[in-house]
């Protein structure tokens, strides 16, 4: 069976493999865009939607894409692509290598995403997956109640002259929330970072159900703001007097969430990952006889244990090389970095 190891990403040592290396390698895999996913790396393989956000956000680098479902072969091993339904373009990462089929999911949601490929389920030996949200304290109520409570939240706000300002992530968890205030017919406007992506989605053929602006303090009356949440301490944000500010994001089941988020009217858990209930989904349906967990808490494992499924949460990687040197590297890329795990 392939070792697999957690350094600064995910690293096959068998087939000198990397994936979703935080620290620049000289080839990566790439599941989807997030910056605690990327780096400058020499060489990618990923979507053409990844890599055009890539391009984005790290500049050139010699780029390989495979669409969903082509299988490209590479001597030690094969790789094929599936959609992870997390962001445009996100990919689950099959390897075959000896004869064992081996996931990497990347980060997964199984519910429908308003802005992005339905998730599908890849059969597979061995599954090592996300488990951010791998507590049973994050069962998600259904997204229909939280997008009804979102729309309330913006009726109320408008009908009280104020300026609904909704904090999400600038890649994905802001076109989702772009997308769902576009359908029931809201003015929108974005952030510059959430309108460069915004636009990048709709170079790759994303229609959304309507017009959206970007971010000007002249006009904000009657419309939405979606900025992502590092804005909320400064001035674009504190500046609107009249304000109600909404964070989308799965730590709302948590219950000190009202107090985390200084600033924050409503915190609603519209999350771009799988609750507790799609991990374990995810985990048996996947057939694995190796579940490997990582990101969260080694629990899950131990829970995936109970339930009589052979799962071991991926502990960092501490081995002969310099991984203090990986880390300092990657922390270079700036303060954003430190906020995608806290705003999934
Ligand atoms: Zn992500």
């Amino acid at each position: 069976m392939l070792r697999v190891e957690y350094r600064d990403g995910l690293y096959l040592p068998d087939i000198d493999l990397w994936l979703d290396a935080a620290s620049a390698r000289e080839r990566c895999v790439i599941s989807h865009g997030h910056s605690d996913h990327i780096a400058e790396h020499h060489a990618i393989i990923s979507t053409p939607e990844t890599a055009r956000i890539f391009r984005h956000r790290c500049g050139d680098a010699l780029v390989e894409t495979l669409r969903y479902g082509e299988r490209r072969d590479y001597g030690q091993f094969a790789l094929t692509l599936f959609p992870a339904g997390h962001c445009l373009g996100s990919a689950q990462i099959l390897i075959e290598a000896d004869g064992e089929r081996l996931v990497y999911t990347g980060d997964i949601k199984l519910r429908p995403n308003a802005a992005a490929e339905d998730a599908v389920i890849v059969p597979c030996d061995t599954l090592v997956m996300e488990s951010t949200f791998g507590d049973p304290l994050y069962k998600f109520p259904p997204d229909v109640a939280t997008i009804a409570r979102l729309y309330a939240a913006v009726d109320r706000a408008l009908s009280d002259d104020r300026v609904p300002v909704v904090l999400a992530y600038a890649l994905g968890k802001s076109q989702e929330a772009l997308e769902l205030l576009l359908r029931n017919d809201y003015r929108v406007t974005l952030h510059g970072s959430v309108w460069n992506v915004s636009e990048i989605y709709r170079e790759l053929g994303v229609q959304f159900s309507g017009k959206y602006e970007r971010y000007d303090r002249e006009h904000l009356r009657h419309r939405v703001l979606i900025a992502p949440p590092g804005c909320r301490k400064q001035p674009m944000i504190t500046n609107i007097e009249r304000r109600y500010v909404i964070m989308l994001t799965g730590w709302a089941m948590h219950r000190s969430a009202p107090y985390m988020y200084r600033g924050v009217d409503l915190v609603l858990p519209l999350s771009d990952h799988a609750d507790f209930d799609e991990l374990v989904h995810l985990a048996r349906a996947s057939q694995a006889q190796r579940i490997i967990t990582m990101h969260g808490s080694a629990k899950f494992a131990a829970h995936l244990r109970e339930l009589g499924l052979n799962a071991e949460h991926l502990a960092h990687y501490t081995g002969s090389e310099s991984v203090r040197t990986a880390r300092k590297r990657s922390s270079k890329k700036g303060a954003q970095d430190a906020e995608p795990s806290l705003f999934n």
